[in-house]
């Protein structure tokens, strides 16, 4: 399979116009498979973004004007053009972080399954008929109004999923936006913006600026975004919810995890043992809800970890465009050096290495690769069994109650998604109620986020939902009126 791997040309679009440059320089996308400078990067100055923004408030009149029917119309024609451009949207995401081209097409797959599914809901979006008794306000309902100019933030791990995540929501409930991805994937995020033009959405409904961290300030900070969706680290958004503060802002906030899977003895393990590929194999990694600490019953643990060990010392670090590999690289050299350096002192802190822990070198050493490890016997209290790696690394550890895996689950300070492995319908609904975490998923490999059910986290893997109605209704505000 030949695959053309040269980037386009990236854009800022404000307002309808496709902008070649911004005041806010230029960075230098490098791929990270190879260590290669690809091409450059316009970013977003603060007067870029003020543009975008304005952009956006100028829309709002026409795209509010619209019947919801006809947003529904538009969007579903989006879902369309995605379908039609499914290649090239997968071959962008390979080239904006060097995810494996296997998992590219399935990440455009979720994104189209989200963008009809929100199309759908366009033209559904309703209030309620009732009353207030004894106020002589026999009349009273509630309208689901948009909020008006949306600020969408996004990473770079899975951004196409960010679209149909918050994008799409946002504009099936009458919102306009302005979209700031990381200035480190900006490819096939700017395609998606472009195919939302030729839809027929009108200009400056979708306003794109990519950049980097000051871009993301001065979007939150603009006084005439009215809400503010989210994907990133806990820090970040600390210092997006200050600035939020300042004007009483809304948001939502996706952020990370460090989520345990519990084995329990009477599960099916070749289907437990399948989570393990998800963990080091999703990006390397580099996902926020992968099931990134495995707690094993110790009746099972050690038949567990031989078979966990099998699989992952069997999958290979390589070229992302090979259907072959399995392992892509990290983000950056800079996330590579990091997760080797977590390595290492999860290993000085008397973690039992079981398979991986280097850096590939030969014909990989110029990219941002580590190979995928395995760590047994983890304390719970250590920095591994409590910080997000955010690279291939799993955590094995052993529990012998049901108790204490409830208590090693639920003591980190995140509570994105929780897993169990078990064939006892009782356990699960026992369990299901005494998980800290916004999603519990039984049995089988860690599934990716479905537009049907709303995601989000508790403690600082953020709050607010996304999918589902729960995640349409983070971008309308309810008005009541009542009428004497
Ligand atoms: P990050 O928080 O550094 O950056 C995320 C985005 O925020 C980028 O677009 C960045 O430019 C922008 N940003 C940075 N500083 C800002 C500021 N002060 N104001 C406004 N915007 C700002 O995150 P990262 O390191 O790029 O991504 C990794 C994190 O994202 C991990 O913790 C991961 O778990 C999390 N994540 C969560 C989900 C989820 O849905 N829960 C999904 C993917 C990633």
């Amino acid at each position: 399979m030949i695959i053309d791997r040269a980037v386009p040309p990236v854009h800022l679009h404000i307002g309808g116009e496709e902008l070649d440059a911004g005041s806010g320089g230029v960075h230098e996308h490098v791929f990270p498979a190879t260590g290669e400078v690809q091409g450059p990067v316009p970013l977003a100055g603060a007067d870029d973004v003020d543009a975008a923004v304005r952009a956006a408030h100028a829309a709002l009149p026409e795209w509010r004007a619209w019947t919801p029917a006809r947003r529904a119309k538009v969007l579903t024609k989006l879902a369309e053009l995605m379908e039609n451009d499914r290649e090239e949207l997968a071959r962008l995401s390979v080239l904006d972080n060097a995810m494996t081209h296997t998992l590219s097409g399935l990440l455009v797959d979720i994104m189209i399954g989200w963008t009809s599914y929100y199309a759908g809901w366009a033209d559904k979006i309703e209030g309620k008929v009732t009353s207030v008794p004894g106020q002589q306000r026999e009349l009273a309902y509630t309208v689901a109004e948009p909020y008006g100019v949306v600020g969408i933030i996004i990473t770079w791990n899975g951004p196409l999923v960010s679209v149909g995540m918050k994008l799409i929501p946002a504009l099936a409930a009458g919102n306009t936006v302005v979209l700031k991805p990381s200035e480190l994937t900006p490819y096939a995020t700017e395609r998606v913006v472009a195919l939302a033009r030729e839809a027929g959405i009108p200009a400056g409904v979708v306003n794109f600026v990519p950049g980097g961290p000051d871009a993301g300030d001065t979007l939150v900070c603009h006084p005439l975004v009215q809400k503010v969706s989210f994907t990133g680290g806990p820090a970040t958004a600390r210092k997006i919810l200050s600035a939020c503060a300042e004007s009483l802002k809304p948001a939502v906030l996706e952020l990370g995890g460090k989520s345990a899977n519990l084995v329990f003895p009477d599960a099916n393990l070749d289907t437990a043992m399948m989570s393990a590929a998800g963990v080091v194999g999703t990006l390397a990694g580099q996902g926020c809800a992968i099931a990134s600490r495995m707690l094993v019953h110790e009746d099972v643990y050690d038949e567990m970890a031989a078979r966990v060990v099998g699989l992952v010392s069997s999958l290979r670090c390589g070229d992302p465009f090979d259907p072959e590999t399995a392992i892509s690289p990290l983000v950056t050299r800079a996330a590579q050096e990091r997760v080797h350096a977590m390595i290492k002192r999860a290993q000085a802190d008397g973690a039992k290495l079981l398979t991986g822990g280097g850096i590939p070198g030969g014909d990989l050493a110029d990219g941002f690769y580590v190979e995928p490890t395995v760590f047994g016997d983890v304390d719970p209290g250590s920095e591994l069994g409590q910080v997000e790696v955010f690279g291939p690394v799993l955590s094995m550890m052993r529990f012998s109650t049901e108790e204490e895996a409830v208590e090693i689950a639920n003591g980190t300070p995140y509570g994105l998604a929780s897993y169990i492995q078990t064939n006892d319908l009782a356990r699960v609904q026992r369990l299901a109620t005494k998980l800290h975490a916004g999603g519990v998923y039984v049995n089988g490999a860690p599934p990716v986020v479905s537009c049907e059910l709303p995601f989000g986290g508790v403690g600082i893997s953020g709050y607010g939902r996304e999918g589902g109605l729960e995640g349409l209704f983070e971008f309308v505000r309810t008005k009541a009126v009542a009428i004497a």
